[in-house]
């Protein structure tokens, strides 16, 4: 499948969470075989070279790192809500649009000097994938870039971002 049609398959909602967001669903991707696999494969072509791993976010950027993980022969970083881990290595607090959030990191995982690629379905504001970005550079890794499925430009996530290496499949 065309990588195009396979991202036209992403659902707008309109007032999902809250009243004025569109929230994009990438669930009637997912559940497309030949779709899910033009994407995963599409950024799977987005990694540097060099990296090492892949880091997903949960929970949609799990499903990704992990098919691009596994067509590359890599191993692939969980990147949590917080609550979830018996151990933890770091966590990174930032703020949202409304109230505040956390993203932390497994213990014992990431080892100084990886070199590791951040997935995530939807950059919006930036600051779930900057925070992420943090948490990683705070156990010694270096982020070699982010990729998306999709970039909301009105949002500008680019911008917390840095100037890292930002890939998005689509830009709206
Ligand atoms: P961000 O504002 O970039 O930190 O986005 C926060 C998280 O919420 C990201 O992991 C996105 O997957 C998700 N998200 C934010 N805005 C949207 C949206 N309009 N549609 C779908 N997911 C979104």
């Amino acid at each position: 499948m065309k990588l195009d049609e396979a991202l036209d398959l992403i659902a707008e909602v309109p007032d999902f969470p809250e009243p004025g967001v569109l929230f994009r669903d990438l669930s009637p991707l997912f559940a497309d075989g030949p779709a899910f696999a033009a994407v995963a494969d599409a950024l799977a072509d987005t990694l540097d070279p060099a990296a090492d791993l892949v880091a997903g976010v949960e929970a949609r950027g799990f499903l990704l790192a992990a098919a691009v993980g596994y067509s590359r022969g890599m191993g692939v970083v969980l990147v949590r809500k917080p609550g979830k881990l018996p151990s933890v290595a770091g966590r990174v607090d930032y703020s949202l649009e409304y109230g505040t959030a956390s993203v932390e990191l497994p213990a014992d995982v990431v080892k100084p000097g990886q070199r590791i690629a951040v997935m995530d379905d939807v950059l919006a504001t930036g600051g779930t994938v900057a925070a992420t970005a943090k948490l990683l550079e705070d156990a010694g890794a270096t982020v070699t870039g982010v990729s998306v499925v999709l970039e909301l430009a009105a949002l500008s996530g680019r911008s917390t971002l840095d100037g890292r290496s930002v890939h998005a499949l689509r830009t709206v």
